[in-house]
């Protein structure tokens, strides 16, 4: 016997996430947490199928883990809540007034848009800058990178001339902030521990590695002392730094200062900034001085009540929060209660962001920065570094086999084959 349910069933209101990363997967984990699927229908589309993890790219980019190990799969996540929707494709215009997305998979119709798309390097219209670097903002950057660094191992072993082969082994990061600190200080490890040990006719003083940052002082957002730890940590490790060094221009293996000083480099790194992604809107969104997409302290863009901006890409309420990970992470926890608010007219309290703190990694087994105030560095800082950032990961299975490749790393070299 066939029995037919006669109540009228409703339809579940449409939210559609722009971008897999932080903000936009934190974002839906919380409206997971908070709707029904018969309330609330969700969509994600992102332009790859992972989500990125960033803080872990300069640790991919010298083998200090594998390069698959800073990414999740964005498909095993979302696959979580039934009913839900994961498109791979890239966002190309939003229309406001009719309330769709044209991407690259179609036209994606919404109740309610949270717009997560992060950013992407900035070269401040530096001549060269984006042509003759190498970068660190995707994966794809970091396994180029990687690649890059045992290229040139290897030209180097070849190459007899000791002065062309110091050349060939010059490595430059412009960037004093924490990527590039952290990049520095990992480069020198790979260096250390994989020249020594494999190429006998070469040593660590074959290898320069500069560090360029236009301030007269590294990681300028971290307290003095964590700024002197830095630099002393980078000189032990053998990286040399060079502040007050703008960078005007950059050629093929040569960066050229601001004080007319000429560095010769074969490698080039460039990690000395972000701005925040621009999407094409109608009508055009309200941004900031930093073209970041002006919100308000309930993450809602200005002149909207169902259109939500956070992450990197947003600022919140007049203040421009610094773009990291943890603000990301913090706006995306709080968006099931404020996507409810917007959908049922009810108030709710607004987002307040409350920094727990900063560290930065210098290697292995130093980092530096504060933790609700309190200065800390050392050994277990590092720990505790690593132990913020892996749980931060979504998968229990991803935090397994992170945890395994670093003890891995812990009694054996990094691994320098090429992938
Ligand atoms: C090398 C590196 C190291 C970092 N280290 C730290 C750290 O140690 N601590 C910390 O707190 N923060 C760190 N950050 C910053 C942190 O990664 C960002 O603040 C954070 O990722 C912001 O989250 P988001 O969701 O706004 O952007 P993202 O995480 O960048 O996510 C944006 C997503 O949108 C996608 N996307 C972009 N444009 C489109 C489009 N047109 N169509 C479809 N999809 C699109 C992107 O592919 C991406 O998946 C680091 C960043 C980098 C690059």
């Amino acid at each position: 016997m066939i029995t037919l349910n006669m109540e009228e069933k409703k339809t579940p209101k449409k939210a559609l996430i722009l971008g897999g990363g932080f903000a936009g997967v934190y974002s839906f984990l919380s409206l997971n947490k908070e709707f029904k699927a018969e309330e609330l229908e969700i969509t994600l589309v992102n332009q790859n199928n992972y989500f990125l993890f960033s803080p872990l790219l300069h640790e991919a980019a010298t083998g200090g883990i594998g390069t698959h190990q800073p990414v999740e799969s964005l498909r095993e996540i979302i696959h979580r809540r039934p009913g839900s929707n994961f498109h791979v494709g890239t966002v190309k215009e939003i229309d406001l007034a009719r309330q769709v997305v044209k991407t690259t998979v179609g036209e994606l119709a919404y109740d309610i848009l949270i717009i997560a798309l992060g950013a992407r390097t900035a070269f401040y219209n530096i001549p060269g800058a984006q042509e003759y670097s190498l970068m660190l903002k995707d994966l794809a950057d970091a396994v180029k990178l990687r690649n890059h660094l045992l290229n040139t191992f290897e030209k180097a072993a070849e190459e007899k001339d000791i002065a062309k082969r110091r050349e060939l082994l010059t490595i430059s990061v412009i960037g004093g902030g924490p990527t590039g600190v952290e990049l520095a200080a990992e480069i020198a490890e790979l260096v250390l521990t994989t020249i020594r040990r494999y190429y006998s006719h070469m040593g660590p003083c074959d290898v320069t590695i500069n560090l360029l940052s236009k301030s007269s002082e590294l990681i300028q957002q971290f307290k003095p002392r964590s700024r002197q730890f830095a630099l002393r940590s980078l000189e032990k490790l053998g990286v040399k730094v060079m502040t007050d060094a703008v960078v005007v221009r950059v050629e093929k293996n040569k960066i050229i200062l601001a004080r007319g000083d000429e560095i010769h480099s074969n490698t080039v790194i460039w990690v000395a900034g972000v701005k925040a992604q621009s999407i094409t809107t109608t009508p055009v969104l309200p941004y900031d001085v930093n073209h970041r997409i002006q919100t308000d302290q309930f993450l809602l863009v200005d002149g909207y009540n169902n259109v939500f901006a956070l992450g990197d890409i947003a600022s919140t309420a007049g203040e421009s929060l610094p773009m990291l990970a943890q603000v990301a992470v913090e706006q995306g926890r709080e968006m099931g209660r404020l996507a409810r608010a917007s959908l049922t007219h009810q108030p709710t309290s607004p987002f307040i962001y409350k920094s727990k703190g900063e560290l930065v990694s210098l290697g292995q087994w130093r980092a530096t920065g504060n933790v609700h105030g309190l200065h800390i560095n050392g050994m277990f800082t590092w720990l505790l570094w690593r132990a913020v950032y892996w749980s931060k990961f979504i998968s229990g299975t991803k935090q397994l086999k992170i945890a395994l490749d670093w003890l891995i790393y812990f009694f054996h070299p990094r691994d320098i084959s090429k992938t």
